[in-house]
């Protein structure tokens, strides 16, 4: 028996990255798996296809998760689509770093927007399907600097931090009804985000890793499906980190 056998899982920002490694990991222990992401583009329906392929029902659907009526409504849609949802990946995030001196309203408002205001906009509405369904695990990606800080990103690393706000206020009011909310805190994990920053960032970073690699998307992936799945079944309110020992 696979571990997420008959279990619903939403992915959000899934088409690549840790999303998409984790909506293939949470497949291939039976999930059927609803992914969201900006558009339908090629890289959201090559998801789709893989995941299909391994067998379980799945979907790619176009949603921005910063928006709150557009994400009500695919919540919507996913519900007539697959009947219930179990686990909910609050994944998608963006960065737009800068020096607070010359960060712009924009650059603030966007990842305050993608990153924080999207897991209340999802969360709010997948709470009532899983309230009715007296259990669901909440996963929210939150990051090492939502919990340590990090120059040039007092707008990510406050979207990061609020994120674990958020999942210990969730875990405090619904877990009187089965539903979990934990948060995961990557470290420097190697993804097309972090391929953006220049080299001697990158090296700085894995100079400062006790295990002298950046993570993966599966090792995040992996902490997801322990999180998703009843092996913690009694984990909730938790920030875990993934970030080969770099904040302890
Ligand atoms: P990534 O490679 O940039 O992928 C992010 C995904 O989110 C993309 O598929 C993107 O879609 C999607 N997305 C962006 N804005 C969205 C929106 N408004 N609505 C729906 N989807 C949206 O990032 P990643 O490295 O996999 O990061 C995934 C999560 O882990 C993020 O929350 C990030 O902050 C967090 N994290 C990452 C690291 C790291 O080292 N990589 C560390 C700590 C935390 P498009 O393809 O359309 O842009």
């Amino acid at each position: 028996m696979k571990l997420l056998e008959g279990k619903i899982a939403v992915v959000t920002g899934a088409a690549r990255g840790i999303g998409k490694a984790i909506a293939l990991k949470l497949a291939s222990e039976g999930a059927s798996v609803a992914i969201t992401d900006l558009a339908y583009n090629d890289a959201a329906q090559a998801v789709e296809n893989e995941l299909t392929a391994m067998g379980v029902k799945a979907k790619a659907y176009a949603s921005n998760a910063a928006d709150y009526s557009d994400t009500q409504k695919v919540v919507d849609e996913i519900v007539k689509d697959f009947g219930r949802i179990d686990i909910l990946v609050n994944n998608a995030g963006i960065t737009k770093d800068g020096a607070l001196k010359r960060m712009t309203e924009d650059q603030w408002d966007a990842v305050i927007s993608v990153n924080l205001k999207s897991v209340f906009n999802f969360t709010r509405a997948v709470q009532p399907v899983m309230w009715k369904q007296a259990g669901g695990s909440i996963i929210n990606m939150s990051s090492v600097v939502g919990v340590s800080g990090n120059a040039n990103q007092c707008n990510y690393s406050a979207s990061k931090a609020g994120i674990i706000g958020f999942t210990k206020s969730a875990a405090k009011e619904m877990g009187v009804r089965g539903i979990r909310s934990n948060a995961i805190a990557p470290g420097f994990i190697e993804t097309e985000m972090t391929a953006a920053l220049p080299e001697e960032i990158r090296k700085s970073w894995n100079e400062k890793i006790p295990l002298r690699r950046g993570g993966t998307p599966e090792d995040v992936a992996n902490v997801t499906l322990f999180l998703a799945s009843d092996l913690s079944a009694y984990v909730n309110g938790q920030v875990i980190n993934v970030c080969g020992g770099m904040n302890t």
